[in-house]
């Protein structure tokens, strides 16, 4: 396989449409994987507000003022409100905001971004992000979109690009019922490629000035496996998502 930037995009605007822009650039193969960092995304579609625009809610304030004492630097209450309003659920409150996301992503204040975005304002997740993938892969010659972003994780230090929404292909390649080298079925291995093609292709995106926030994954093939889409577990059958709800930091 072989993964490479598309180049020369400008500078995302709202509207825009990109994927004529990726279309425009690079000459796109049906089974080409394109692979859209959702700070793009959410630019295309608008989702670029002022702190201004959120009214803090004594429980946002209260939130704010439990992070300020606690890092010791003066947290924005509007902050806190666009988390809670981004949000389903609260998971953990301090030392910092984690949750879940309308369509079920968990992350650190609710994947709110103000790294590459002008004038330093807010920008949020893409409001359905498979649905954002599905509506660029119409525009596109390639016929597998996959969004991502890129998030922290418990127990390892570092960042790294996961998916929050994908079209056109499955999340992951269930190999139940398939053998190991010595012949042993596999009982539980649901491999999630889309998380794994995120990971890659944020690798060649970076996180800084790079301006590469499209990038084509090309001669990789799902092969001959079952496919799953589950990809963000539900509440019931999340038992650290569940500890954590009931652990308190001190
Ligand atoms: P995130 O991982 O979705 O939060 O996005 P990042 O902020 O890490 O940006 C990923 C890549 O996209 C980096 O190479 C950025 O320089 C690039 N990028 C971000 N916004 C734009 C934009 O509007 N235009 C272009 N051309 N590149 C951008
Ligand atoms: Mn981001
Ligand atoms: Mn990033
Ligand atoms: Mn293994």
């Amino acid at each position: 396989m072989e993964l490479f930037a598309v180049p020369d995009l400008p500078e995302i605007r709202k509207g825009d449409d990109l994927a004529a822009m990726v279309d425009e650039r690079v000459d796109l193969r049906e089974d080409d994987v394109v692979v859209v960092a959702s700070t793009v995304v959410s630019k295309a579609e608008g989702r670029t507000f002022d702190l201004d625009d959120f009214l803090a809610s004594p429980r946002a304030r209260e939130i704010a003022d439990r992070l300020s004492e606690i890092s010791g630097e003066e947290k924005d209450p509007r902050f806190a409100q666009a988390v809670l309003e981004e949000s389903t659920e609260l998971i953990m409150e301090a030392p910092f905001l984690l949750t879940a996301t309308r369509f079920g992503h968990v992350g650190v204040n609710a994947g709110i971004d103000r790294s590459n975005v002008p004038g330093g304002d807010l920008l949020l997740l893409p409001e359905r992000p498979s649905e954002s993938a599905a509506r660029i892969r119409e525009g596109l010659a390639a016929d597998r979109v996959i969004v991502t972003d890129t998030c922290g994780r418990p127990f390892r230090h570092g960042q790294r690009g996961v998916a929050i929404g994908w079209d056109g292909m499955p999340a992951s390649r269930d190999w139940r019922g398939e053998h190991d080298r010595d012949g042993r079925e596999m009982g539980v291995t649901v491999q999630n490629v889309i998380d794994e093609l995120a990971s890659a292709a944020n690798l060649v995106a970076g996180e800084g000035d790079g301006g590469t926030p499209v990038i084509v994954v090309r001669d990789w093939a799902f092969g001959d496996h079952d496919g799953s889409d589950s990809h963000f577990r539900e509440v019931e059958g999340d038992f650290v998502r569940q500890a954590l709800r009931d652990w308190n930091y001190e």
